[in-house]
């Protein structure tokens, strides 16, 4: 987005991709459906994130807002709807589709993209930025020289060998603006593995520490491993920490063979990752969100009044997954086969406090590889939020996940990265043509 607004308004561009594409997260991005954006108006949209990093993205998200987002894309024939929770998708359920416009809306820009390019540093003078460092091309003989193949010999950049020193080696591509776009530290294999957050080190700035955010959460205790796969829907997923409740989220939670998953999980996983730091952090899940202690209790003595010769089995059958009820009257120290009328009163409050808040044991690691986005990143205060201007370095523009922005599931995080992208490229393109 930065690169395209940029060459919209007539700067000469060139966008460096690491990986042999663009877009890559894109195309992972809502389960490969892509959640482009989130409906309704902008304020409610900001209202999602933490106050300061929604005070920063403000005047992007009012710069180039949801509705431009999802415009940007249906001009170009793609088909949108919004589900009834305000997520936008493809109707063709195609994250291609997306990456696919835009690309071409980068072609019919001009920018020149060169994808296997992975840039290894930033390099800085007196006046600001100086030049980008991009890993140097297999060393061209006089019948193979890769990078006139490419058609970079008369790139509008000028390259040079690094002839300094080499600080940091590699091609040294000369210029005085550089918008750093390179994501975060989550799904490395997506090509994001923090590069950022050194260059940006070294050029002034303050890098908040990097934590897992959307992320599955991993447990100590392996007795769920065998229900990896099932799904709890719409309970509440609780963290604490020394009895305190750290965070709550209500959705769908998934186990798997490591822990848990799911929306409710990544909806906690930052607060979770934040307090682990500190010391040990329980979850504990709530699988009838909607009942009281009381109200399940005086439901469970109305069924036993009914069916005295019934298994308590039965009664949770309506209440879980099938292959978990065994595990829960283990929780609640009830034999398997036990009828209501032989149930006390003891084993009962224990089961319904299983059902208010099953305890899933200690978290082992709140797992930032596999987060949809990371917490922490460049110092916003540090950040021109009108114009996304480095105020530690002339010359450099930052922009989207790499900053300490991280919303919720919902669209948010590629409309926040498609904002303060679209504002990046606006100003570099001004600063350079005056
Ligand atoms: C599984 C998953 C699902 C998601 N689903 C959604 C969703 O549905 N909706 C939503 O809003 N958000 C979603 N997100 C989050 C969203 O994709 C990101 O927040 C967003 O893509 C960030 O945009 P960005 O441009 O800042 O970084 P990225 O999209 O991560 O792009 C950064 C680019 O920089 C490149 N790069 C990195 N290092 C270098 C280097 N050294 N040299 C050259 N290039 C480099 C990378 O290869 C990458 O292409 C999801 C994320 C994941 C992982």
């Amino acid at each position: 987005m930065a690169a395209y607004r940029a060459a919209e308004l007539g700067a000469s561009v060139v966008l460096l991709e690491k990986t042999e594409r663009v877009g890559t997260k894109i195309l992972i991005s809502g389960g490969g459906k892509c959640n482009i954006t989130h409906a309704g108006p902008i304020e409610d949209v900001l209202k999602e994130f933490r106050p300061n990093e929604a005070r920063f993205i403000r005047p992007a998200c009012y710069r180039w807002t949801n509705e431009q987002a999802v415009a940007f894309l249906t001009d170009r024939g793609l088909r949108v709807y919004t589900r009834d929770n305000g997520r936008v998708f493809p109707v063709d359920q195609t994250a291609k589709d997306v990456v696919h416009i835009l690309q071409s809306r980068l072609d019919e820009v001009g920018v020149e993209t060169r994808l296997n390019t992975p840039v290894i540093g930033i390099d800085r003078d007196e006046h600001g930025v100086c030049g980008i460092r991009i890993a140097p091309p297999p060393t061209p003989s006089p019948r193979h020289d890769s990078f006139a193949e490419r058609g970079l010999r008369n790139s509008p950049l000028h390259e040079s060998l690094d002839s300094r020193g080499g600080v940091g080696g590699g091609v040294l591509i000369e210029t005085r603006r550089v918008i750093l776009a390179v994501g975060g530290s989550s799904y490395p294999k997506s090509g994001t593995t923090g590069d950022g957050y050194p260059w940006a080190t070294s050029l002034g700035h303050t890098v908040v520490k990097v934590r897992a955010a959307l992320a599955p959460i991993a447990l100590t205790e392996t007795k769920w491993r065998p229900y990896s796969g099932v799904a709890l829907r719409d309970c509440i997923l609780k963290a604490r920490q020394n009895g305190k409740e750290v965070n709550r989220w209500r959705d769908d939670m998934l186990f798997t063979h490591f822990g848990v998953s799911g929306p409710t999980a990544l909806g906690i996983s930052r607060e979770v990752a934040e307090a682990f730091e500190n010391g040990p952090v329980t979850l504990e899940v709530d699988v009838s969100p909607d009942r009281t202690f009381e109200s399940l209790t005086a439901d469970l003595l109305t069924y036993a009044e009914k069916h005295p010769k019934r298994r308590v089995a039965t009664y949770l059958d309506g209440l879980l997954p099938s292959r978990l009820v065994e595990e829960m009257l283990a929780s609640a120290e009830i034999e398997t086969e036990t009828e209501f009328n032989k149930l006390s009163r003891t084993c009962r409050n224990k089961l319904v406090e299983c059902l208010k808040g099953w305890k899933l044991g200690l978290v082992k690691d709140p797992m930032l590889d596999k987060g949809e986005v990371v917490a922490g990143g460049i110092a916003l205060d540090e950040v021109d939020s009108q114009t996304m201007r480095s105020l530690k370095c002339p010359g450099l523009y930052l922009c989207g996940e790499a900053l300490d922005v991280a919303g919720p599931v919902g669209g948010y995080n590629l409309q926040a990265a498609f904002s303060t992208g679209y504002v990046a490229g606006e100003t570099a393109a001004g600063d350079l043509l005056g």
